[in-house]
């Protein structure tokens, strides 16, 4: 299955069993807005709790908050939102496609670093044993002539870019000969700058006064509590805030699913240091989420770092934690190293302090700020993307034929265990009731007694139940009941005394937490 058949599939199948559904589909949905079902609801809940855990109970200097999504106007003509929070955007005449004139540089500039890639790989075909990569790279004339046209589009661009000059990025698409996708015609509009924040109202007058922004990042939440926070908390610099909430954007280009809505949902944390700092804080905060999303399990090689060519206007060093989705490595978070531009700007446009005093230097000042921001709907995607899985069946004790599963790790699946009655009859229900009275205290559990026991299992693969408990005649004699596990497909008979113990150790997110 090729990776665009392998996400349709996934969507297909996210809608079909409760995870994800298109916003207000019955009045035929509304673009790049989705809703989560009741399996999708508890899967996002546990990735959000295993977040809030790793950041705000094992750190010490770090806490958790909760800001209004309404924030004073004036706070984004501080953050630079109002001026600079823009995308470029282009048409292309022929398809009335709208693109954002960066990203069709980006998958430009990918295509052309495939392209050397490719012939160094050729090269270590060729050569063999005696293959020297760095030798190749420099000397090789195919390479050459790819990386020396690479780097002239990467200066362009990142010059465009900075200095907005749209003209200059529509150049650029030009000289690239980029074609539109859908037309294949490279018949461009002019680029034009798109703010992406969503205005409303506030009260009952409406004037310029009144406009407010949806807030397009939990961010600003945070800057404008920093002193709120250290004074209450006493906190000690180094220290951190962290912060979970929805975020709007108003993107031109919606596609892929969940991976790029307007509404959407950020896990932030600001990690607030001394000036001169933040690099060290900067590396660390880098390994250090890197070593959480692996925790996960979906793969070490899913992950890798991207090294931002432009800078935002308020970061000295920024990296993206990509990964392998099926439409290619992509953002799932963002790690940037902030200086003191919110907090310098805030206490600029509020006229209030923002400083700390450092009791070890004896100075006051601005701190920096390191901050780490992912999306959960990413990181919902990217569950779902590795767990999925289509697999022939020849196991002893299953029905043959196909299943569909998805392997999320248990301590996040959004159901742990399904109690089965065997049969229908016989006293099995009462028992399996039982059973399941049990453990619904400690765990999210299905009871199910509907149809054969194979079928009762696919469901439960289908939606990623990592463990069935069934309950069969012998349970009623020895009080034992088998677990069969969703990966393996293996039973085992464990006493049902047992089964608390076994289940919390199996789902627990200590199994991940102390991995970290
Ligand atoms: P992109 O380059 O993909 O537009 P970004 O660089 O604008 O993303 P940030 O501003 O760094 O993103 O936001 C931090 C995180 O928030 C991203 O890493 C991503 O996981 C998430 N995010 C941003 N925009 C969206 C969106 N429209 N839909 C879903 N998640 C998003």
């Amino acid at each position: 299955m090729n990776q665009e058949e392998l996400f349709k599939k996934l969507i297909a199948h996210a809608k079909e069993y409760g995870y994800i559904f298109p916003s207000s589909e019955i009045y035929d949905g509304l673009s790049a807005v989705y809703d989560y079902g009741q399996y999708g609801a508890e899967l996002k809940s546990n990735i959000k709790r295993y977040w809030w855990e790793a950041m705000v109970r094992l750190n010490e200097n770090i806490v958790g908050i909760d800001a209004a999504i309404f924030m004073h106007p004036r706070t984004w003509e501080a953050s630079g939102h109002v001026g600079a929070f823009n995308d470029p955007l282009i048409d292309n005449k022929d398809s009335k496609k709208r693109y954002r004139a960066d990203v069709l540089l980006e998958e430009h500039i990918a295509k052309l670093e495939e392209k050397v890639e490719k012939e160094v790989e050729k090269g270590r075909k060729k050569f063999g044993d005696a293959f020297d990569e760095a030798q190749f790279r420099a000397t090789n004339p195919n390479v050459q002539r790819s990386a020396a046209k690479l780097d002239e589009v990467r200066r362009r661009m990142v010059e465009a870019l900075t200095k907005n000059d749209l003209e200059a990025l529509r150049q650029l698409i030009v000289d690239c000969e980029i074609a539109c996708p859908i037309s294949g015609t490279r018949s461009w509009t002019e680029v034009r700058q798109f703010n992406l924040m969503f205005e409303t109202k506030i009260g009952s007058v409406s004037d310029e006064s009144s406009t407010l922004y949806l807030r397009p990042e939990t961010a600003q939440g945070i800057f404008v509590n920093f002193l709120n926070v250290q004074k209450t908390g006493r906190m000690k610099i180094p220290f951190g805030i962290a912060q979970i909430g929805k975020a709007f954007r108003n993107e031109i280009v919606a596609r892929q699913f969940i991976f790029r809505m307007r509404e959407f949902e950020q896990m932030e944390m600001q990690f607030f240091v001394r000036p001169g700092e933040e690099m060290k804080w900067y590396e660390y905060w880098k390994a250090a989420r890197l070593k959480w999303h692996q925790s996960l399990g979906m793969g070490d090689d899913s992950y890798r770092y991207h090294d931002h060519d432009k800078l935002a206007h308020y970061a000295n060093a920024a990296c993206d934690i990509e990964f392998h989705f099926p439409f290619g490595f992509k953002e799932l978070e963002g790690i940037h190293s902030r200086t003191d531009f919110d907090l310098g700007n805030h206490q600029k446009f509020s006229g209030r302090k923002l400083q700390y005093f450092d009791p070890e230097t004896n100075e006051s000042y601005v701190p920096y700020v390191v901050e780490t921001s992912v999306g959960v709907d990413r990181l919902v995607l990217s569950v779902l993307a590795s767990s999925y899985c289509e697999e022939k069946v020849q196991k002893d004790g299953e029905e043959g034929g196909e299943r569909v599963v998805l392997r999320i790790p248990a301590p996040i699946a959004p159901v742990k265990l399904a109690v089965l009655p065997l049969v229908k009859k016989d006293g099995l229900p009462e028992k399996a009731r039982e059973i399941l009275a049990g453990l619904k205290y400690d765990f999210n559990c299905q009871y199910d007694e509907k149809d054969s026991i194979g079928k009762r299992y696919r469901r439960q693969d289908a939606i990623g139940t990592p463990f069935c408990i069934t309950v069969d005649h012998q349970s009623l004699e020895d009080s034992t009941v088998t677990i069969r596990y969703r990966d393996s497909m293996e039973q085992e008979r464990v006493a049902v005394e047992a089964l608390r113990g076994i289940m919390d150790e199996k789902v627990s997110l200590r199994s991940l937490l102390s991995r970290l």
